[in-house]
């Protein structure tokens, strides 16, 4: 399988990481990404300690180290500043033998593209994937918008999850599914410290939902949501306006917070997903990432997935001397039951805290004022180790 030639149509956490796992293999493997340089849409993410296991697998953990956040609980809160139960992260990274980080999208795609250029893993950009055919001997095709078609023993498709031409191509259709709220997720920095600690805020309304992710004593990222039932603008010269409007009463930080934040940190997200698919492949093309698992964020685990999709991708690769598409359907089941989990509980969790009826959400608080979050932890650590080689022994 060494001699394999592997290409990867998308150039996000998916596709690049994917690609360090392989170069590392020993595959000679590119990446084509449609944008003039790498992508950092979103504002930063908690790399839990699932992911974190890859990234120190894909020689990334230490660097990822130095420019994040290390979160010590999840604290639940009401708008008016009730406290509605607090999860221990110290104690989910003791379970899962790995730490959690929290740090912005923009440094670890840097760290990501650091490592693929350190690797020789070329990157093709401004190489926007327009269809994908088979030829007359079953191989897939890649056609660019700038005229390039690429031939490949394996095509890898890691074009995410609103648009993906490799979803199509296998699923004969893509349609992402909006979920019926939008966030706005922005950077916030300061001079003087904010964050006594570092730990993840979590605020809860009626229908309305603000998250705020402390990377360190003056940084944060953050997400605002709400309830909408139907698509609307992107106005971001309205974006402030909206949050104010929806939060200028909720508990100080998040209007200072808002105020502080520049508008051109501040994007606005009508939340789409997909519902879980079996197939995952078609001849020699693979898709993975969003394209094939598209979580809500309420999951937390978008990236983190993308992220375990590499290791097994390229370890699957390494072991298996059978044709690639024995691999793919072996890769297939080996990460659909979990990803499927992931989708189907992050609606559920997106359901409750969107629900805009004010007698669900005060029973909502009250349960979750009543969990028992040190059993919670234990079944997070349980779901998201599943299929990795890791545990407290480790930590
Ligand atoms: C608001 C929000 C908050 C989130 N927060 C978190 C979080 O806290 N933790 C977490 O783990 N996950 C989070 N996620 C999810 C996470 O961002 C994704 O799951 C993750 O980025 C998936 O990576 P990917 O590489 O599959 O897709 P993407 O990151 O979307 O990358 C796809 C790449 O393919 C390229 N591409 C697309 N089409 C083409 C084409 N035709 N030709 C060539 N290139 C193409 C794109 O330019 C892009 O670079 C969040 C998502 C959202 C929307």
């Amino acid at each position: 399988m060494k001699n394999t030639t592997i290409s990867i149509l998308g150039g996000g956490i998916a596709g690049l990481s994917s690609a360090i796992a392989l170069k590392l293999k020993g595959f000679d493997v590119d990446v084509y990404e449609r944008e003039k340089q790498p992508t950092d849409i979103g504002a930063g993410i908690v790399c839990w300690p699932n992911a974190s296991f890859v990234l120190s697998e894909l020689g990334m953990l230490e660097q990822i180290r130095k420019v994040s956040g290390e979160p010590v609980r999840m604290d639940r809160i009401s708008d008016d500043e009730e406290p509605l139960g607090s999860l221990d992260i110290r104690e989910l990274n003791k379970q899962m033998g790995y730490g959690s980080y929290s740090i912005l999208r923009r440094d670890l795609m840097n760290i990501i593209v650091a490592r693929a250029n350190e690797l020789g893993i070329e990157i093709h950009y401004s190489h926007e994937l327009t269809s994908l055919n088979f030829d007359s001997d079953k191989y897939a095709l890649a056609e660019f918008k700038n005229g390039k078609n690429i031939k490949a023993d394996a095509l890898i498709g890691a074009d995410g999850r609103m648009n993906s031409i490799a979803r199509t191509f296998i699923c004969e259709n893509n349609q992402p599914i909006y979920q019926g709220f939008i966030n706005w997720v922005g950077v916030f920095e300061c001079n003087q410290p904010v964050f006594e600690e570092i730990a993840v805020s979590d605020y809860w309304g009626t229908g309305e939902r603000f998250g705020v992710v402390p990377i360190s004593a003056t940084r944060a990222y953050w997400a605002g949501g709400v309830a909408a039932p139907e698509i609307g603008e992107r106005n971001p010269g309205d974006y402030k306006d909206e949050l104010l409007k929806l939060f200028r009463d909720w508990p100080n930080l998040i209007p200072r917070i808002i105020t502080e934040t520049p508008v051109d940190k501040i994007n606005k997200i009508y939340v789409h997903d997909h519902d879980p698919t079996e197939t995952w492949h078609k001849g020699n093309l693979l898709m993975i990432g969003d394209a094939a698992h598209a979580p809500l964020p309420t999951s937390g685990q978008g990236a983190c997935q993308a992220l375990e999709d590499a290791w097994h991708l390229a370890n699957l690769l390494e072991q298996n001397s059978e044709v690639t598409e024995v691999v793919f359907r072996k890769f297939t089941e080996l990460r659909q039951a979990k990803t499927a989990g992931i989708i189907l509980g992050a609606r559920q969790l997106a359901a409750s805290l969107f629900n805009t009826e004010q007698d669900y959400c005060s029973q909502r608080n009250q349960r979750s004022k009543e969990t028992d979050y040190s059993t919670a932890v234990l079944g997070m650590a349980r779901g998201w180790a599943s299929g990795l080689p890791i545990g407290p022994q480790v930590y």
